[in-house]
């Protein structure tokens, strides 16, 4: 209602403007003209005439009225210099924020609603840079104020900021026009006032503060490169550290723009994700679930019988899985991409030399334009007393420890409730473990909502994992050949006893002994990076989990373009790493994968949403295959199909997220999916019901209650109590 009645105000000024042919009086002929009478009312009264000028002033820049120009120009004849330029100044300061101030209530929250994701880098960029942005813009006039004023009433700049930097910022203008307007009578037209001589001096302030910024670059280059002797030359274009999913991409583009680069790797190619992470830890939980397919047959119609688990041949298959997807990532594959790919560990000596401990033996030093560090992450073993006397595996050992072993670990205690601890809880209860799941939170996955977090606890549950949350981990006991671990909760402490203690509390990024304490590269729990992927070196940029704040294989491959890119082209141009729309997935049975906002960090970071619920239970495929439970939640703005966040839960949901993050990725809305047409019968089809359930909650009531009629009418009989 506000909002109706400041644009109605804003229309009826605008409106009587035009209706009343004042603009006859905003040319410079007009002006001319009436400079006789305006120098006589002035001599007469001047204090109102001062008034009424400023006031007139502001309400034709604040309705962004054509004639601020001519105004100046009337205010240098009638007032003089000095008091002309006062008036001016304040006079269209005042006028610019109150546009700006009827812009940002009138349109800013439903263009940031419509375009948020879209403008969260420019709105970010003025959060940093706005008075930078605005100065530059003032200075130079080359865009038209009154779209200035306006567009920055859309982006978040404080209003302080645009008040004090447009007054400094058009000041020079200011003076000029005013100026010009004391020679009203000599003047013949308002392009004459800009000489070429002047626009050149407004463009050079106006790079005045570019070539500033520049300056100062250089500067904080000098202060950090100051210690270090430059090479003259370079022995290569990039070196990258680390093979793993950052290190494998941002050699491979590097290589691809024909670049000289140099990968090195100090154990395994492929990283985690191939040896020890992703791909080991899916081919297990592929085992696990065809095991409770056979423990569950009778959900099927057949037999039910107990799996005979030959855990060796399982672990056995999980290397084997891994043999055959190393030729994606194998030295051989990348050499004939075109990068040369060093055994070795790698430490950083200065900002453009590497040095390679060889694992052939000897040193190697290479000179660099660019590195990229993608060193990774490492499991994080928490100082819980009595651990090493106890012993323990991570995700990194368990494959090697278990290899040997028949069966699987009889009782395995498993510290951590995210998605590693769950994934690998329910697949071991699947393979015949006992298994306890000790979590510190009162619940799993923490991240996620809470009623995930219920869901996923039933189904480990119903796998056999005795889920513990709201347990401390505090120390762990060996009493001859027994291990017992002692955690405790609001009911005391409580002793587990175990074969084995599997750590999985999290991963931290691997940040010593390759250079960054020498070169004093900031770290805190990651390697410390702004948007480009750049440390504190310019030159030296880091990727993957060691440069975080996502630690999956997908966000290291997504950094990885943007690092390498920004080391080889960044003097010419740089991208900020987009991290607006990243789904990740945890795969445990239902999959629980989400994209953008859940309901939880909605709340806390105080954004408007409307849920929009789809129960698995109801699709036909899912009831087919009885995998008929779990739900697709979907978060939009309210009263628009514009998605903020999705979370599955459910059989396939990694799978099936594809299509909402590819939908916000691209702007498209719960109305184009359901527009599109899904195979019948399939999972993915509950995205599209997903979106049903949204139309029909913003069907336009009165169109349909109209619609009812008509059609009543059609039938020739009339609604009782609604006549047509
Ligand atoms: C059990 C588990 C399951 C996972 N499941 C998934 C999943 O399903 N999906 C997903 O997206 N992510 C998953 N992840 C996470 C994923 O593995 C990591 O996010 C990903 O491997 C990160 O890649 P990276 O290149 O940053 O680091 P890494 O893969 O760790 O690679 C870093 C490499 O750098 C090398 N290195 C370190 N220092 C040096 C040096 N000084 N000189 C030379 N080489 C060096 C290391 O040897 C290592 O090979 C999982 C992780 C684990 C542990």
């Amino acid at each position: 209602m506000k909002k109706f009645t400041v644009i109605l105000i804003i229309l009826v000024a605008i409106a009587a403007f035009w209706f009343f042919h004042l603009d006859r009086y905003l040319t410079l002929e007009g002006i001319k003209e009436a400079r006789v009478h305006l120098e006589d009312w002035r001599q007469e009264a001047p204090l109102l005439v001062g008034l009424g000028f400023f006031c007139i002033y502001i309400a034709a820049t604040a309705l962004s009225l054509p004639g601020a120009t001519v105004l100046t120009l009337a205010a240098g004849a009638i007032f003089g210099l000095v008091a002309g330029v006062v008036i001016v100044s304040f006079a269209s300061t005042i006028g610019a924020t109150l546009a700006f101030l009827a812009a940002r209530f009138i349109l800013r929250d439903s263009v940031q609603n419509r375009f948020g994701d879209k403008l969260k880098t420019i709105n970010q960029g003025v959060e940093r840079e706005g008075a930078f942005y605005l100065f530059t813009l003032r200075l130079v006039p080359v865009f038209p104020f009154f779209l200035i004023n306006l567009l920055m009433g859309l982006t978040p700049i404080p209003i302080r900021t645009f008040y004090l930097v447009s007054q400094i910022g058009m000041l020079a203008g200011t003076v000029v026009y005013v100026n010009a307007g004391t020679q009203l009578a000599a003047l013949n037209s308002l392009s004459g006032i800009l000489s070429p001589n002047l626009l050149l001096s407004f463009a050079v302030l106006g790079i005045f503060p570019l070539a500033a910024r520049k300056f100062t670059d250089r500067l904080k280059k000098r202060r950090v490169y100051g210690k270090w002797q430059r090479p003259g030359n370079f022995d290569r274009n990039l070196i990258v550290i680390g093979g793993g999913a950052a290190g494998l991409v941002s050699a491979y583009i590097g290589a691809a723009v024909k670049a000289t680069v140099t990968l090195v790797e100090a154990r395994k190619m492929g990283g985690d994700c191939l040896n020890s992470g992703c791909v080991p830890s899916k081919a297990l939980i592929r085992s696990a679930k065809l095991a409770h397919h056979i423990r569950n047959g009778s959900d099927f119609g057949l037999e039910t019988v107990s799996p005979q688990i030959d855990f060796r041949k399982v672990i056995a298959r999980v290397h084997d899985v891994i043999t055959r997807v190393a030729p994606h990532d194998s030295v051989e594959r990348y050499t004939g991409l075109g990068v040369e790919v060093l055994s070795g560990y790698a430490k950083i000596v200065d900002p453009w030399t590497v040095e390679i401990l060889l694992n052939s033996g000897g040193i190697q030093r290479l000179t660099t334009r660019a590195i990229v560090i993608a060193s990774g992450a490492q499991p994080f073993v928490p100082p819980l007393p009595g651990l090493d006397e106890v012993g323990y595996v991570t995700s990194d050992t368990l494959w090697q420890e278990f290899s040997d072993m028949e069966r699987p670990p009889r009782r395995l205690v498993v510290l951590g409730g995210g998605p590693i601890g769950c994934e690998l809880s329910q697949a071991f209860s699947r393979l015949g473990s006992e298994v306890w799941q000790v979590e510190m939170a009162d619940r799993l996955l923490i991240r996620e909502d809470s009623e995930v977090s219920e869901l996923v606890k039933t189904s480990l549950s119903s796998d056999g994992v005795h889920v513990l949350t709201g347990h401390k981990a505090l120390r762990c006991l060996r009493d001859g050949d027994r291990k017992y671990l002692i955690v405790q909760n609001k009911n005391g402490e409580q002793r587990l006893e175990f074969d084995a203690l599997l750590c999985a509390v999290g991963r931290s990024a691997r940040l010593k002994g390759y250079g960054l304490e020498d070169l004093g590269i900031p770290t805190d729990r990651t390697v410390v990076t702004n948007e480009y992927l750049e440390t504190l070196y310019p030159n030296i940029f880091a990727a993957g989990d060691v440069a975080g704040p996502y630690q999956f294989t997908h966000t290291a491959g997504h950094q990885a373009w943007y690092a390498a890119i920004n080391s080889l082209f960044g003097e010419w141009r740089k991208f900020r790493v987009d991290y607006s729309v990243i789904p990740w997935s945890t795969f445990i049975d239902p999959e629980v994968a989400r994209v953008g906002l859940n309901e939880q960090e909605a709340k806390q970071q105080g954004i408007a949403f409307e849920v929009t619920r789809f129960n698995l239970d109801d699709l036909d495929r899912a009831i087919a295959d009885s995998t008929a439970y779990g739900f697709i939640k979907v978060l939009t703005v309210p009263g628009k199909d514009r998605i903020l966040g999705v979370t599955i839960v459910g059989a396939h949901a990694g799978d099936l997220l594809t299509e909402f993050v590819l939908a916000m990725k691209h702007g498209l809305g719960l109305n184009k999916i359901l527009s599109t047409i899904h195979i019948y019968p399939t999972l993915s089809e509950a995205v599209k019901y997903t979106a049903g359930e949204w139309k029909r909650a913003h069907a336009p009531q009165k169109v349909l209650a109209f619609l009812e009629k008509y059609h009543a009418w059609k039938r020739g009989k009339a609604i009782v109590g609604a006549p047509l």
